[in-house]
């Protein structure tokens, strides 16, 4: 179902006239790595090496390894463009699949139903159809709008689980957001981020979803939880990742500074990976405050036995911001 575009890369390989590249898949898209391989070792003279670590996102760029091996380019699939200053030369393979648009609105339709106005978003994968998703609903008499993309998210429309701002700079308030594309995160993400109703329409399954108060409920109290659990700490660990579009020293010194006036005894932990079997070795802090990417904090690592918090929550344990103006506020981007 992804658009690969060999031909694309092909060219981009014979170009820059490439003797070896490095090839970066995420998760979901590793059970096509050896084809694409051998199609590019096929149609040029390239040596193809293929990245085997974690791939979260265009933040988790493989530059370093890249580096390492001496390649002459970098191939990413799955994302769109996020670092500005890799290094190394990067072709960025974002991996479109096409969706069924007329039919995807006639699903939809129910779960908007009274909606006047509605913001569009979706991850990259889909983006270059939003347009016409937004005149397919406009003859339904819904006006759909797309915000700009920008920085982390370039493409119109295009959310990242840590960026909202194509949905935050519509040029008009809306009733409510679709977000197009699987999983939860980024729906969950757009709800926290602008306190809207977000109706969640997958292309893969056809199933339409609305993200339903119950649901943010529970979540918010498992988060403030999490808050009031990390206030009691007197040792807390504040993580920085290593991953390049992930990491952020100066965001993580100003916070454990911040919490050491507080009479906390705080430390910086570096790391490339937040696992579970690593940092439960770390028994001395009895929180953690992550400032790498939020899923971690909010979808949680399986097996961390003590609460961990986003950097924006520990805004909130430090009491700059309350939680009012934080939940439905910008809450992850
Ligand atoms: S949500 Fe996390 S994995 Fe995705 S781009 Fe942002 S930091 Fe990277």
């Amino acid at each position: 179902m992804y658009e690969l575009e060999l031909e694309r890369v092909t060219a981009e390989i014979k170009k820059r006239g490439a003797k070896r590249v490095l090839l970066q898949l995420p998760d979901g898209m590793r059970p096509f790595a050896f084809q694409i391989a051998d199609y590019l070792r096929k149609a040029t003279p390239v040596e193809v090496i293929i990245s085997g670590d974690s791939c979260y996102g265009a933040c988790d760029l493989a530059s370093r390894q890249a580096k390492e091996l001496g390649v002459d380019l970098l191939i990413h699939y799955g994302h769109a463009s996020f670092i500005t200053e890799a290094g190394i030369p990067v072709l960025y393979v974002e991996a479109r699949i096409p969706i069924d648009v007329s039919k995807m609105v006639e699903a939809v339709l129910p779960s908007i139903q009274g909606w006047r106005s509605v913001g569009l978003t979706s991850t990259v994968q889909h983006t270059t159809q939003l347009r016409e998703v937004a005149e397919a609903l406009g003859k339904k008499g819904i006006k759909a709008l797309i915000g700009e993309g920008a920085g982390e998210t370039p493409e119109a429309g295009q959310v990242l689980g840590c960026s909202y701002s194509a949905a935050t700079r519509l040029p008009e308030d809306v009733d409510g957001y679709i977000f197009i594309g699987g999983g939860r995160f980024h729906a969950l993400g757009l709800a926290l981020t602008t306190g809207k109703t977000v109706v969640v329409a997958n292309p893969y399954n056809g199933i339409v979803t609305r993200f339903d108060e119950y649901e943010l409920m529970q979540l918010a109290k498992k988060r403030m939880a999490s808050i009031n659990a990390a206030k009691e700490a007197k040792t807390i660990g504040v993580l920085v990742s290593s991953k390049p579009g992930q990491r952020d020293l100066a965001e993580a010194i100003v916070i454990a500074e911040k919490l050491g006036d507080r009479e906390k005894t705080v430390f910086l932990i570096y790391v490339d990976e937040v696992r579970a079997d690593q940092l439960n070795n770390f028994t001395e802090p009895e929180a953690f405050i992550e400032t790498a990417c939020p899923r971690i904090a909010i979808d949680g690592v399986s097996g961390i036995d003590r609460p961990i918090l986003t950097a924006s929550e520990a805004r909130v344990l430090l009491g700059e911001r309350t939680w009012e103006q934080t939940w439905g506020r910008g809450y992850l981007g």
